[in-house]
């Protein structure tokens, strides 16, 4: 099991690059409730939930690996405990990021089935038309894999993974606290842009909705939930909300194509105009990149 200590002196060049001050900590930390936290990073990505009791603590998600000095201060002043488990929502790099430098301390990496697939050759993110990424060295593996479902039994509290419809890719986990009563959805939701499909990772818009369906059906009005990217942490109103965008989305442009449009034409009718404002502000995602998807789902 790893200490701190040890972990902290050998990212010490890592931790140089992350501008840092003592007033300041890199994560903002939320207590969501119960027993699980939240590390916010200053671009309000890859939101980690952090689980800690006595036995120890669990992580969801773990960041890029240069982040992981930052990581191990802002759980060090949540916890004394070790650092047990970190289980990766799915493959994408600003959620697995920090698996190499945790394993070689003795964390045990848990991921679905297909995350541990796709990490045996290099990474693409659809960004931009596809962006790639190295593929992770061999220690940064999940060593546990699982196909539907999973438990820890762990700090008094089940702590439920199981995967979801195919939506932001083919292996979303989902995590729910049982007894602190928390979701964390990785980024099959987010709270402040349009969703992601990433269909270079088996992704699907409509298995999206049917993914928030299954969060929303299992939220009760105390239910905390933490999305993949946004600020801050919400609850069952807020993936309500994200539901509406997403059947609103579908039926919009469902519309278009009972009218015979082409997807040039959807594009050209602006079918989101009043959403983007809110949903359509990230350069790197907005309308144009949603809307050809859906088109094509649509289609099939
Ligand atoms: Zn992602």
């Amino acid at each position: 099991m790893f200490k701190l200590a040890s972990i902290l002196s050998l990212c010490l060049v890592s931790m140089a690059l992350i501008a840092q001050s003592s007033t300041d900590p890199y994560f903002t930390t939320y207590h969501v409730a119960g027993k699980v936290h939240m590390l916010q990073s200053p671009d309000a990505g890859g939101n980690i939930g952090v689980f800690s009791g006595d036995d120890g603590v669990l992580l969801i998600d773990d960041r890029f690996d240069r982040e992981t000095p930052a990581l191990l201060e802002s759980v060090s002043a949540i916890s004394d405990e070790d650092i047990r488990f970190s289980v990766n929502t799915h493959i994408h790099p600003d959620h697995i990021g920090g698996n190499n430098n945790l394993a070689a301390h003795g964390v045990l990496i848990l991921a679905h089935d297909s995350v541990r697939l796709r990490m045996l050759k290099e990474l693409i993110i659809p960004r931009r038309g596809g962006i790639t990424f190295p593929q992770p060295p061999e220690q940064a593996r999940p060593v546990l894999t699982y196909s539907e479902a999973i438990s820890f039994h762990l700090n008094g509290e089940e702590v439920r993974v199981f995967l979801a419809p195919p939506a932001h890719t083919d292996g979303d986990s989902f995590v729910y606290f049982m007894g602190s009563d928390v979701l964390h959805l990785g980024d099959v939701f987010r709270t402040n842009m349009y969703p992601i499909i990433d269909k270079l990772n088996g992704g699907s818009f409509l298995g999206m909705i049917e993914a928030m369906d299954i969060a929303i059906g299992m939220a009760g009005p105390d239910t905390k939930v933490i999305p993949g990217h946004g600020v801050g942490f919400t609850d069952r109103e807020g993936m309500v909300e994200v539901h509406t965008l997403l059947i609103t989305l579908r039926d919009r442009v469902q519309e278009l194509i009972d009218s015979g449009s082409s997807l040039d034409e959807v594009l050209a009718a602006k079918p989101t105009a009043d959403l983007d404002g809110r949903w359509g502000q990230v350069p790197s995602w907005t309308a144009a990149d949603v809307l050809p998807i859906v088109y094509d789902e649509l289609t099939q």
